[in-house]
């Protein structure tokens, strides 16, 4: 900061107190980060605000006018105190010394919920979603100001968010800083706040998100929309939104991984001897062959007909179980013509067999619908 003071302002070395306020609140209306959003703007309106402490001091113009600041001006070492302050005591005071803060904030994030059917999930879907968030105010364009009014500077703090005090503590006489009451640390009031928004730059509105929902996805899973939350206070940038997706429970259908599952009910005589069968799945017919002595707990693998993989990479594919059913309640006729078929048979009683881990888990995974 080797800038000089009276420069920085834009007055003579003999200027008056008075022309030093008038030339500093000319700045800070061109430079305050609520006006001007630049990094630039936000470096000068430091120096500025700086340069205005040490010469609206007498004390401190005359020490700085004999060059005895030279270094940050601070005078009475308040400067180096300060730092130390922070040091120990962290975000004391709002942790900025550095001049006011904006108005200009960035939305909050929203989490919704959104519930796709299985069909969906297969290949993707789009969805256009009503959400109730918070937009940018057309009155005032983000200002918070009436129209044809502006911020103006804060009187308590002259603009710099921040009234500082000297505080005795363990370390000596040190200065902290708190946030302007007047003016919540904003260092500009706004004398007429926008009616239609309050003053807050941004208004609750209803907006339509339009979502595309990727194929593959789980319940579980967030989309991330970035810049879909809420318009932030004072013109800042808008918030993310999430989606949590939840599948919905599919009556025939059931999901492993990128796996269709379902179970086939086959009568008796159609597992004995064969058959062929067309059956819609979630998307159009498939052919299903059964063959002639087909078992309960067989499965039919069917490629490429599962759910679209969410990284990309094809399809899983549809794993149908069969159930066989067997008839009850025979007629008479029926009754005879299965006796006539059994005594054509070498008897076979009901016996043991080997124990089979796979077949318990194959059935308990088909009607656990897992
Ligand atoms: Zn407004
Ligand atoms: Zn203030």
């Amino acid at each position: 900061m080797a800038t000089d003071h009276y420069e920085v302002l834009g007055v003579e070395r003999d200027a008056t107190p008075e022309e030093i306020k008038k030339a500093y609140r000319r700045l800070a209306r061109e430079l305050h980060p609520d006006v001007n959003p630049s990094a630039d703007a936000a470096e000068r309106f430091k120096s500025v605000t700086h340069a205005y402490d040490v010469l609206s001091d007498p004390q401190e113009r005359q020490r700085y006018d004999m060059g005895g600041s030279g270094f940050g001006g601070g005078g009475a070492g308040s400067f180096g105190f300060g730092d130390i302050f922070e040091t120990f005591f962290g975000a004391a005071a709002g942790g900025r010394t550095a001049g006011p803060r904006s108005r200009r904030e960035r939305g909050q994030d929203a989490l919704l919920r959104i519930e796709v059917d299985l069909d969906e999930v297969v290949f993707g879907t789009k969805r256009d979603l009503e959400v109730d968030t918070a937009v940018l105010c057309e009155t005032c364009e983000g200002s918070c100001c009436a129209p044809g009014t502006h911020p103006v500077t804060c009187d308590i703090c002259h603009g710099t968010g921040q009234i500082q005090r000297a505080m005795r503590s363990l370390l000596g006489n040190v200065m902290t800083s708190s946030p302007c009451g007047t003016c919540r640390g904003y260092g500009t009031v706004i004398p007429s706040p926008c009616p239609t928004c309050a003053g807050q730059g941004r208004v609750r509105a209803k907006r339509t998100v339009h979502v595309d929902v990727p194929a593959g996805v789980d319940t579980g899973m967030r989309l991330h929309l970035p810049g879909e939350g809420e318009a932030g206070p004072a013109g800042g940038e808008h918030g993310d939104l999430y989606l949590e997706v939840k599948v919905k429970h599919h009556k025939v259908f059931s999901r492993s991984g990128d796996d269709l599952l379902a179970t086939l009910e086959v009568q008796m005589a159609d597992a004995v001897l064969g058959t062929t069968a067309t059956l819609a799945s979630l998307d159009g017919d498939v052919t299903l062959d059964i063959k002639p002595g087909t078992q309960s707990a067989d499965i039919i693998t069917v490629k490429d007909r599962g759910i679209t993989r969410l990284r990309g990479g094809g399809r899983g594919e549809l794993k149908i179980g069969i159930q066989v059913v067997t008839p009850v309640r025979l007629n008479s006729k029926e009754t005879e013509l299965i006796k006539q078929f059994a005594a054509s048979r070498r008897p076979v009683p009901p016996e043991f067999s080997t124990f089979q881990q796979g077949l318990f888990a194959k059935l308990r995974d088909r009607f656990l619908g897992v």
